[in-house]
């Protein structure tokens, strides 16, 4: 790499990454401003080859169904679902936008990347059993969440697990709470059906293109030079308006623009692996996501889970991510990443995390150490008889996520959610953080669009709302428009067959 290449452009926009984030986004603004010019600088040789990768991330269609992070017990044994409720409404705004997209023909076969599967939560002990049945009257007493069925009678539970209940003889209280309405999302199929419609757009995709650095120019432009791996050269290429979405590769490219908001973020990588069932009869004896409690003290995302998936319109069966400690913010990145992150204006904020998060990261160090016996030890927790020759390990994708200093959590806090930051005058936003993710795209991107464009809201508000008829309104406290929403996305996206909208009921 080195000399300069006589390649410029300038453009309205310019999007780095092409993962599920700059997918959305583009597609987006494609809808709101046809007429502005966009252009997407991605490194690798195709769309979606990161984190939003169908093997990379768990597809689950994040909606609070069986994550139980989401809802926590309170000091005074009630249970919190406000958090659960937030990240279920944010999945409507993503059905809402993928439902205008196929009802418009932009995409086409939601089949190819999403399909109905329930969602269930699993949890085995006295007290893990009473806080499931407690989260269970919490959540099915809500709009959101009903439909939802609780048993902790081991004959029901034989028929909905099967394989989860073969071959297992302890005495422990074990309970489930299933819901049908939950999905499985191909994140990457996703992102290349809305990369391949940008294209039809006449959006100019630049793959083997990696941007090196961002800079303002004189004239209130972002100019960046860009990598041709190609040709060998830099180029330049100015735009109005850079989104990063780099995915873990976003935070040294934000350092680069040098805006105030860039300062004191720092990234900790966590990286992944999954166990992928290789035997057909195995993988055919089980029709769920099934998410357990997460160990006292383990991070949310450490909390396998099995899960059944549709990958190139075959039914797969994953046990995982199990969370590890690696250097890299992104799969394909360099193991420098994490030293090179670490700038003057961060170290203390690095510092105070790196001390906070010994316990997390000699977690992450122990999990990284399992040999595959005592990964396949683990699943038997979910699948007692598992074999170890039914069971290939795959590397996952890495997150990278956000570190500040918060007045609740002090200098470097350790943060799980996804975190847009942007520079005051909206001229460049990135997206950090990797949970709840993908689900959550489409809230997450409306969010950059709000903070980069307030002038153009108004103007924008009607199109805003043919999209996604939710925008502005909260579904909870709306039933007739949840209602309406919920079915009308069922049949566009094809998930109407499982989808019974009926009160929640106990069956234990
Ligand atoms: C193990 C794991 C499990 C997950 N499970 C789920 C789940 O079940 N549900 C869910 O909703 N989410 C899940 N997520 C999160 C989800 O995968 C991410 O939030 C989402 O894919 C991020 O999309 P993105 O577009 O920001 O990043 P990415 O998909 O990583 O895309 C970023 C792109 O930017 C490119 N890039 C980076 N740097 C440069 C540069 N300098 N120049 C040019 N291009 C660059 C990369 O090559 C890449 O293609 C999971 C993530 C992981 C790692």
């Amino acid at each position: 790499m080195g000399e300069m290449s006589n390649q410029q452009s300038t453009t309205d926009v310019i999007l780095i990454g092409a993962g599920i984030m700059s997918a959305t986004l583009g597609t987006l603004l494609k809808e709101l401003v046809p007429e502005w010019n966009i252009t997407v600088f991605e490194k690798l040789e195709n769309a979606g080859e990161e984190s939003s990768n169908e093997w990379n991330n768990a597809g689950t269609g994040h909606s609070a169904l069986c994550e139980l992070n989401y809802t926590v017990e309170k000091p005074d044994g009630s249970i919190d679902i406000s958090k659960a409720i937030k990240i279920n409404e944010q999945f409507q705004v993503s059905r809402q936008f993928w439902s205008y997209l196929v009802n418009h023909n932009l995409i086409r076969n939601p089949q190819d990347f999403i399909m109905p599967l329930p969602h269930m939560s699993l949890v085995q002990g006295e007290s893990n059993v009473a806080f499931l049945r407690k989260r269970f009257k919490a959540l099915s007493n809500n709009l959101l969440f009903q439909g939802m069925e609780f048993s902790d009678d081991p004959k029901k539970l034989k028929e909905w697990i099967p394989l989860i209940m073969e071959g297992r003889n302890s005495n422990e209280p074990i309970a489930a709470t299933k819901i049908d309405s939950g999905t499985d999302v191909n994140f990457g199929a996703l992102t290349r059906m809305l990369i391949d419609h940008l294209k039809k757009q006449d959006v100019a995709i630049k793959y083997k293109h990696q941007v090196e650095d961002i800079k303002r120019t004189t004239d209130g432009l972002w100019e960046l030079k860009v990598w041709n791996i190609d040709s060998g050269y830099i180029e330049r290429h100015r735009a109005k308006f850079v989104f990063i979405g780099g995915g873990g590769g976003s935070l040294p490219l934000l350092q680069k623009t040098g805006i105030p908001e860039s300062k004191h973020v720092g990234g900790f990588p966590v990286s992944g692996l999954f166990l992928v069932c290789k035997n057909p009869d195995v993988v055919a004896k089980h029709h769920a996501k099934v998410y357990g409690k997460a160990a006292v003290g383990a991070p949310p995302m450490s909390v396998p889970h099995l899960d059944t998936r549709y990958i190139d319109n075959k039914k797969s069966l994953l046990f995982g991510p199990f969370a590890g400690f690696s250097p890299k913010f992104l799969k394909t990145g360099s193991n420098m990443d994490l030293i090179a992150s670490v700038k003057p204006n961060n170290v203390f904020t690095m510092l105070a995390a790196g001390a906070k998060n010994i316990p997390l990261t000699k977690y992450l160090i122990q999990q990284l150490m399992l040999s595959k016996e005592q990964r396949i030890e683990e699943l038997r927790d979910f699948v007692p008889n598992a074999k170890s020759e039914d069971w290939d390990i795959v590397v996952a994708g890495q997150r990278v996520q956000v570190i500040k200093d918060t007045e609740t959590g002090g200098k470097g806090t350790l943060q799980f959610g996804t975190e847009v930051i942007s520079a005051a005058d909206g001229s460049v936003a990135a997206l950090l953080g990797a949970s709840p993710g993908a689900s959550t795209a489409v809230h997450v991107m409306l969010e950059v669009i709000k903070k980069c464009f307030p002038q153009y809201l108004k103007v924008w508000e009607p199109k805003l709302k043919e999209m996604i008829p939710s925008y502005g309104k909260s579904l909870v406290d709306n039933s007739d428009l949840f209602h309406e929403i919920h079915a009308s996305t069922a049949q566009a996206l094809g998930l109407i067959k499982k989808e019974p909208l009926q009160t929640g009921r106990s069956v234990s």
